[in-house]
């Protein structure tokens, strides 16, 4: 398949790690935002193949991860009650609240809905005029487009029976937030690929200059991450900051300009929690008040919740880079994807569902 056989091809792959080993001269800590990444270096067997000195750090890249215990909580309150139809994405059915998980909702009767695409949840509110169809709107700015257009459709088809319970989240404010830690390691970052293929990559600079650190936009098959990988060394090793594109047959600068649009014009930036994280000042777009009737949180109004995470669960850290998830105690324990304690070992983005795979111990 074009644009993609080229891109796993081992000798070109080889060849460029060839060239990374003649370059590096001492060890650099690099992360990669994205969850999709972390499953693509681990399933190529590439943090082996790369020279010793350079350490790959995982980021919190992985929107099902990062998304807030208290709305999975609000989500699965809002699920359980008699007359909702809950439409989500298939991996979040298996992610722990503080008491229970999407799929135990759906055994007791709950009328939970796997989605590909939140225009379906739309379709899904058409077709049951006597439900109240809620889609759980997760996600970075690379779902932002199709949540955002799903109210726009709903709105123009006049439907009164159809919310959305919006966690967006952006990766520029948490790029602020993990580089403005006192614990940061990370001398560079392997940007997000399809993040940058709808916003570009022109927020990017002022956050590698104000930290003096590198970056590149990077894809996701073996020889675009070695490549960003090698942009990113280049950068450092000769004592240069910028934010080079390694993925430049998806990303321009610009980005998506009509996604962009679409985005603004359905959503503001506010506040978010990351969980794991904490509260990241504007990391994250909520309805912009003229779409507030279709704003689920507001519609149902669940109040009193009470979170309780797994104190066993080490997520918060390894979604900053500080720890791997085979440093956390009850890896491959107690917690499994069978049996999990946090979100990121059963999400398709999780680091240590990744790991967990891969046969990383
Ligand atoms: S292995 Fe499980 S308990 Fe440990 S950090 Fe990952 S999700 Fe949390």
């Amino acid at each position: 398949m074009r644009f993609v056989d080229e891109f796993r091809d081992g000798e070109l792959v080889q060849k460029r790690l060839t060239d990374l080993r003649h370059l590096v001269t001492r060890p650099w800590t690099l992360m990669e935002i994205c969850g999709g990444q972390t499953h693509a270096i681990l399933q190529y067997g590439l943090d082996e193949l790369l020279p010793p000195e350079i350490e790959l750090v995982h980021g919190p890249g992985c929107p099902v991860c990062v998304t807030s215990l208290e709305l999975i909580d609000k989500g699965l309150a809002i699920a359980s009650q008699p007359g909702v139809i809950f439409c989500s994405f298939g991996d979040m059915l298996r992610v722990p609240g503080s008491h229970n998980d999407l799929f135990s909702i759906r055994a007791q009767g709950g009328q939970i809905r796997v989605v590909y695409s939140p225009l379906d949840a739309v379709k899904i509110a058409q077709e049951n005029p006597d439900k109240q169809v809620v889609f759980f709107a997760i996600g970075f700015e690379t779902t932002a487009p199709a949540n955002a257009m799903s109210v726009l459709q709903a709105k123009g088809l006049g439907l009164k029976n159809y919310s959305v319970l919006v966690s967006q989240v952006c990766v520029p404010p948490a790029m602020h937030a993990i580089l403005g830690s006192p614990e940061n390691r990370v001398q560079g970052f392997l940007t997000a690929g399809h993040v940058c293929a709808v916003m570009g990559y022109w927020e990017y600079p002022p956050i590698a200059e104000k930290y003096r650190v590198p970056m590149a936009v990077t894809g996701f098959e073996p020889l675009d991450l070695v490549e960003g990988i090698f942009m990113t060394v280049q950068q450092l090793e000769a004592g240069k900051v910028d934010v080079l594109n390694a993925y430049s047959r998806a990303v321009t600068r610009e980005g998506n300009t009509a996604a962009q649009a679409i985005i603004n014009r359905v959503f503001e930036p506010v506040d978010r929690n990351w969980r794991g994280i904490g509260r990241i000042p504007l990391s994250g777009w909520g309805l912009r008040s003229e779409y507030s009737a279709f704003d689920a949180d507001k519609r149902f109004g669940v109040s009193g919740i009470q979170t309780r995470e797994s104190p066993l669960c080490i997520a918060g850290q390894v979604l900053q880079g500080l720890k791997k998830p085979s440093d956390c105690p009850v890896f491959g324990l107690q917690c499994t994807p069978r049996t999990p304690l946090g979100a990121p070992m059963v999400s398709s983005e999780g680091a240590c569902a990744a790991y967990y795979r891969y046969g990383k111990k």
